[in-house]
């Protein structure tokens, strides 16, 4: 993808994830044949919605937040996406996280746009009850605009399971019908799927396993470097450490963990807190700088977004990196990388199992009847591997690096529903 448009990108416009998807989307676009119109229509979302969320606090004051959903494009059905709880939520960035969302189901071939949705809120700092008003509230604010047709909510940065819980209570309350298809990412009991709190990992896990085989790289013994403890970084150590793979790096906000001889997974799982802190329990740390230039066989971002830059590209020593959060290397970067050679499996394909294990979820709650975790696991691997091979394919013979082809994939779909549904 080396283009002027990208060279002339200056640092902030680089990291400015809205920016740089909607270069990515026009791109592919162009490629496929679409006319402006179609570019138009999916750069931003169709709808946007800004909402105020009165929480009464422990200490009986009342703080206000404020909270967003975007729905990117529903064309070829209800939207999907996660919640996240984060101080750092933006507009701009729940608008990019949206797109993203519909890049996923394209490239999965799920029947979804995407959506996505934020509360600019910290949960490190708020009680057990306050997070359950605060969700409350949200789905409150946000209730006429969702729905299991419409536009279907999940797990984020900072939410889980018990969150979900208590929004699907509060929906089901407002439309006084027992409502699992609202969203997905519950608990067992409540319609949950087995197989979901790790699918994101599973999926990265997937995607690690054919990149390394295109690669003739042997995962037994394969180094690994992995950034980040939270729900995908941890099971994704667990289960590359399973499989015969050496992590011999991993990493949370306060600093990263080294052992060339490959670090104990099952100890640090173990210690980790829920948001996914554990080095700071040790003396001995590294940078995150130092850890993505590690060398190493295998690297998985896991973390936040705009960590793998034009500065560290030309250092990074790994031969593939797998992204497992949602856009941690920037355009230049992944030029740079590309033209070094290293495989890039780009952030839409390789997180892309979260929304895929949450499309079963949302099918088993439509249809009444539950699928076995064997099931789901048969399912989610058939999905995953067509997913990776169809992008690989597209890059080979199209010439495009992984994360243009991966673009071409998932924006093909919603631009033909939008054009045969007339709207361009
Ligand atoms: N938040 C996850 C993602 O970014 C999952 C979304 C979903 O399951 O709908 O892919």
């Amino acid at each position: 993808m080396a283009d002027k448009e990208t060279e002339q990108m200056s640092n902030k416009d680089e990291q400015d994830i809205l920016k740089s998807t909607q270069t990515i989307i026009r791109k592919a676009l162009e490629k496929l044949g679409y006319s402006k119109e179609v570019f138009e229509l999916l750069k931003e979302p169709m709808r946007m919605i800004t909402v105020k969320i009165p929480v009464r606090m422990d200490d009986g004051s009342v703080k206000v937040f404020k909270g967003f959903r975007a729905q990117h494009n529903d064309a070829v059905g209800p939207t999907k996406g996660g919640i996240r709880f984060h101080p750092n939520v933006t507009e701009k960035e729940v608008s990019a996280l949206s797109i993203w969302m519909s890049l996923k189901c394209g490239i999965v071939d799920l029947p979804y746009g995407g959506g996505k949705g934020g509360i600019i809120c910290d949960p490190r700092n708020m009680s057990f009850r306050e997070v359950e008003r605060l969700s409350r509230g949200y789905v409150r604010a946000i209730s006429q605009f969702v729905g299991p047709t419409k536009d279907i909510p999940a797990p984020d940065v900072f939410t889980n399971s018990q969150i979900m819980a208590w929004m699907m209570d509060e929906y089901s309350k407002i439309d006084e019908f027992n409502s699992p298809g609202f969203i997905t990412g519950k608990p067992l009991v409540l319609g949950g799927s087995h197989g979901r709190e790790s699918a994101t990992a599973k999926g990265v896990t997937i995607c690690i396993r054919e990149a390394a085989r295109k690669k003739g790289i042997d995962l037994k013994g394969a180094r690994v470097v992995v950034q980040g403890f939270g729900n995908a970084g941890s099971y994704l150590s667990k289960f590359l450490s399973d499989a015969g793979a050496k992590v011999i790096g991993i990493s949370d906000v306060h600093g990263g963990l080294y052992d060339p001889d490959g670090l104990d997974i099952n100890y640090l799982l173990d210690r980790r807190d829920s948001f996914g802190t554990v080095t700071n329990l040790f003396k001995d740390t590294i940078t995150n700088k130092e850890l993505l230039e590690l060398d190493c066989d295998i690297l998985v971002p896991a973390a936040i977004e705009n960590q793998i830059t034009e500065e560290n590209a030309p250092n990074i020593k790994a031969k593939i990196i797998v992204e497992a959060a949602n856009g941690p290397t920037t355009l230049k970067a992944t030029e740079i990388l590309t033209r070094r050679g290293i495989l890039i499996v780009p952030d839409v394909l390789a997180s892309a199992g979260g929304v895929t294990v949450s499309y079963f979820e949302w099918v088993q709650n439509n249809q009444g009847y539950y699928w076995s975790e064997e099931e789901i696991e048969e399912k989610l691997e058939a999905v995953m591997v067509k997913a990776f091979n169809n992008v690989y394919e597209t890059a080979v013979n199209r010439q495009v690096d992984m994360r243009l082809a991966a673009y071409m994939v998932g924006v093909r779909k919603m631009a033909e529903a939008s054009k045969f549904r007339g709207w361009v």
